[in-house]
């Protein structure tokens, strides 16, 4: 796929944002618990191999994915710390999993069985796994005390399988209800019971678990959004402490016109000047990410606050303007922008279009290039 290198729309990441987010989780943990970055999906759209970097240097010990390919795309950028695929792999690929040394989710007994067969085929390699427990999340993992003991009773045979963690998923951790996570909590202490008390990893925190009920029983933290500055809560629960967004979504004016009073602007022609109107024309459009659904949403020029104006084309939009500025004017579409530190934040964006802060940043399409800002020394930043 091409990217645009030569248009000037583009991510721009912070690189400190990442760093002390991270660091601010470290501070908020007591116990020594350890990080693990989540950077699947191209880490939520902020580049996976730089935020791995970044990551690790912010003290995070490990890495999840979502995919196999992922973890591949990682050991192959040379990182060698643990690697989860949090995801099903499919148990034909256990050589790759060996080869790789990369740990995957187990979540059942057919899933068990079938990866036995397929290792047996191989040449008498371990497999790290992490056991996935279905305390309520209803997507992956063992449900019932009786599976359980069946997996670990399997597990107790095939010596081909190495017990590297087992773990949980919560759904509602961001909510001020917390009735489902301590339903949760309650199921998952159970299955506790069922397996041996010496696996290396116990982890049940996302982001929102380690922000509001301390990484409750976990030694490793699963920590997405919140590294990325993205409140996992939305705007339900504050953070304890500043989550700083990384990414900023900018691209810049490359026609500027005035159009008469009574004139239509954009497919559809839904929209009509009612007076003589500016309108610039901006380099991104949905085929970047930025949805039709966008239409009227204000981004920021100069420090004010400017809207779409028509509709959103697949490379293209318009926003109108009070006067007329230069060619090349920058224009922030999500992020902070420099000059006048004024922020559109994803959940300011989220909440015009109807989802969720998370959607925004991994929506954005590979054509927009991937930019790093302050990647040297981040050593010399603090927790937030
Ligand atoms: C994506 C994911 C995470 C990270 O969640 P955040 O809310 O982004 O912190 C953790 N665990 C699992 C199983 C996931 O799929």
């Amino acid at each position: 796929m091409a990217i645009g290198f030569l248009r000037p729309t583009k991510r721009v990441i912070d690189c400190p944002a990442i760093y002390k987010n991270i660091k601010s989780e470290f501070k908020h943990i007591k116990d020594g618990a350890e990080i693990f970055a989540v950077v699947k999906a191209n880490g939520y759209g902020h580049g996976a191999v730089k935020v791995a970097e970044v990551a690790r240097q912010a003290g995070a010990t490990g890495f999840c994915v979502s995919l196999l390919d992922e973890a591949v795309e990682l050991r192959k950028s040379g990182i060698t710390e643990p690697i989860i695929v949090l995801g099903v792999v499919d148990p034909i690929f256990t050589n790759i999993l060996v080869e790789y040394d990369i740990s995957c989710a187990a979540v059942s007994m057919e899933w068990l069985e079938m990866a036995a067969a397929s290792l047996e085929a191989g040449h008498g390699e371990r497999l790290k796994i992490h056991v996935k427990i279905d305390s309520g999340m209803g997507r992956l993992g063992l449900r019932t005390a009786d599976e359980m003991k069946e997996v670990v009773a399997f597990l107790e045979k095939h010596k081909e399988f190495e017990i590297e963690g087992l773990f949980t998923h919560f759904a509602k951790a961001d909510s001020k209800d917390t009735s489902y996570v301590d339903l949760q909590k309650e199921r998952f202490e159970e299955a506790l019971t069922i397996f041996p008390d010496d696996i290396r990893y116990i982890h049940t925190a996302n982001s929102a678990t380690a922000l509001w009920h301390d990484h409750w029983r976990s030694n490793l933290i699963r920590l997405g959004a919140s590294m990325y500055g993205i409140n996992p809560s939305g705007s339900e629960l504050a953070s304890p402490y500043e989550l700083k967004q990384a990414m900023s979504v900018v691209t810049e004016v490359v026609q500027m016109k005035l159009v008469p009073a009574g004139e239509s602007l954009s497919y559809g022609a839904t929209y009509q000047t009612t007076e003589d109107e500016w309108i610039a024309t901006l380099p991104i459009g949905y085929a970047d990410g930025l949805l039709r659904s966008f239409q009227g949403f204000k981004l920021l020029l100069d420090g004010k606050r400017v809207p779409i104006v028509g509709r959103i084309c697949m490379d293209q939009c318009m926003i109108r303007l009070d006067k007329p500025v230069p060619i090349g004017t920058i224009v922030t579409i999500f992020g902070e922008d420099e000059e006048s530190h004024e922020m559109i934040s994803f959940q300011e964006g989220a909440e015009y279009i109807g989802t969720i802060n998370y959607e925004l940043p991994c929506i954005l399409s590979e054509r927009v290039p991937l930019v790093y800002k302050n990647e040297g020394s981040l050593d010399k930043y603090e927790a937030n």
